[in-house]
């Protein structure tokens, strides 16, 4: 990252036309050429500038760029979601006959994407707990790719990466790791040995929940793979309004994770003092290493006393809803996703207590937040 902290490179100005600090969006779906050589040269792959905006765009490459340099990559690549950014780096990456090693608690998506699309043809999946992947050192053993989150989804639990890439390494596995939850403020799996950083966009990275996108961060190598194989041929693609409005959204986003952690910490106190709270999913600063702050989303279970529809009800601030990373605090209760219709989810199938509650921590002040979860709680009692 140079020797500049991420608040000071996310802010740099791109030498914008009329000093403009933010960059220009480029609307377009094709870029012309002046003449037949210009033209030919391009085709030829003479060189590289932008062609056409399925592949190439000038805004959408601002924001490839900042990623990259924020997750300490070579190179990145933008996409349409992060379903986009994990399905074009797994089908880039495996072929039938492949093994995938999975961790349990893998956001549900991911999860019907490997049981739904892999499986059937022919890729093997297999599926553990965080810790067996840092203490067994041979799990990896004939597996092609891990796919890892840290902290898991739904339960949040964290593993040592540093010591999962170095049994990957030993036994030729490429691993790949969402970093949705902790952006590469709080972890950066490349510097712990990691081959892989993707995200959902969508949450932390836009942070105004007003778009859906994805990112791909590793070596020049593998995404130049991503650029050859998957983008181009499943085409989805980022678009350039959206790009732009990451580029708006990580100007913040070392500022908003600060803020997200303060009021985080101010919860994970408070929830354990509860009596009706009998447990808080929320790793923190130092809970694995390389991870050095605690974002927003946890979860936490309560007591039997407590009526969870009641509860939910009750609160003013929080709003029920999916989705997180945004300014806004939400809560969602896992009965209701252990409840949903349609093929089996990662909850349903790994399993998590129907006490559960997730929130996500948004950027309203923490006393009114505390305050919002404590008269909904109290209100709750059976
Ligand atoms: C939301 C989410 C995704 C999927 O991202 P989309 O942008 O909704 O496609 C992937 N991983 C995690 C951890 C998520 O929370």
């Amino acid at each position: 990252m140079d020797d500049l902290s991420p608040a000071t490179l996310l802010s740099e100005p791109y030498g914008h036309a009329d000093g403009s600090v933010t960059p220009p969006i480029y609307q377009t779906s094709l870029f012309t050429f002046d003449n037949y050589a210009a033209f030919a040269d391009r085709m030829a792959g003479r060189d590289d500038r932008a062609l056409y905006t399925r592949v190439q765009n000038p805004t959408v490459a601002a924001f490839e760029g900042m990623m990259a340099k924020l997750e300490g990559g070579e190179a990145a690549v933008g996409f349409a979601s992060g379903m986009a950014a994990i399905s074009s780096t797994l089908f880039a990456l495996v072929k039938p006959g492949d093994r995938i090693a999975c961790v349990e608690h893998v956001y549900p998506d991911a999860f019907r994407l490997l049981e739904r699309m892999l499986r059937p043809i022919g890729v093997e999946v297999t599926y553990h707990a965080p810790r067996a992947f840092a203490e067994d050192p041979d799990l990896l053993k004939g597996v092609t790719l891990a796919y890892l989150e840290s902290p898991t989804s739904a339960v949040f639990d964290a593993m040592d990466l540093r010591r999962v890439a170095a049994h990957a390494r030993r036994h030729g596995t490429l691993t790949v790791i969402d970093n949705s939850w902790a952006t590469p403020i709080f972890q950066r799996p490349l510097d712990l040995g990691i081959d892989v950083t993707l995200h959902s966009a969508s949450k932390y990275i836009s942070g105004h929940s007003d778009t859906v996108a994805g990112v791909v961060v590793s070596t020049a190598e593998i995404i130049a793979k991503l650029r050859d194989l998957t983008l181009p041929l499943l085409g989805g693609k980022l678009a350039p309004f959206e790009a732009w409005l990451l580029i708006r959204g990580l100007r913040t986003l070392p500022a908003r994770m600060r803020e997200h952690q303060r009021s985080a910490d101010v919860f994970v106190d408070r929830l354990a003092d509860r009596a009706d709270v009998t447990r808080v999913n929320a790793p923190g600063a130092n809970t694995v290493p390389g991870l050095i702050g605690r974002s927003g989303l946890m979860s936490f279970e309560v007591a039997d006393s407590v009526d969870i529809p009641r509860f939910a009800d009750a609160l003013k601030h929080f709003r029920l809803g999916v989705s997180w990373g945004g300014f806004e605090s939400l809560v969602l209760p896992c009965a209701i996703a252990l409840d949903q219709a349609g093929p089996k989810n990662s909850m349903q199938t790994f399993g998590v207590s129907p006490r559960l509650i997730r929130i996500s921590i948004g950027l309203e002040d923490v006393e009114d937040l505390w305050n919002d979860i404590q008269q909904a709680l109290d209100d709750a009692h059976t």
